[in-house]
């Protein structure tokens, strides 16, 4: 996957989130997807490619952000961990 189509699946990621009631998210990999949750999901340790604040949920990401997630999840996926794909978990 290139950079683009890893933005892509950060996106779906995002547009899937869980709506709670929490305004501050984050995009990591956690539980063999790509996921945007709550940050205070998890005390466990895992890996966090970007901090999302209610302004770039809401309003969307810049281009710089979305390029340094980009940047940080090909890393990730292609160094890191070739084994592990980046899928987003489809709704419940
Ligand atoms: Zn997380």
């Amino acid at each position: 996957m290139n950079q683009e189509e890893l933005i892509s699946v950060a996106a779906e990621a995002i547009d899937k989130r869980p709506f709670l009631p929490k305004k501050h998210y984050h995009l990591c990999h956690s539980n063999g997807h790509l996921c945007c949750l709550p940050k205070k999901h998890t005390d466990d340790p895992h890996p966090i490619f970007a901090l999302l604040t209610y302004g770039d949920i809401n309003l969307g990401l810049t281009p710089a952000k979305w390029n340094d997630v980009g940047k940080k999840l090909k890393k990730f996926y292609k160094e890191a961990t070739p084994c592990i794909q980046p899928t987003v978990r489809s709704k419940p």
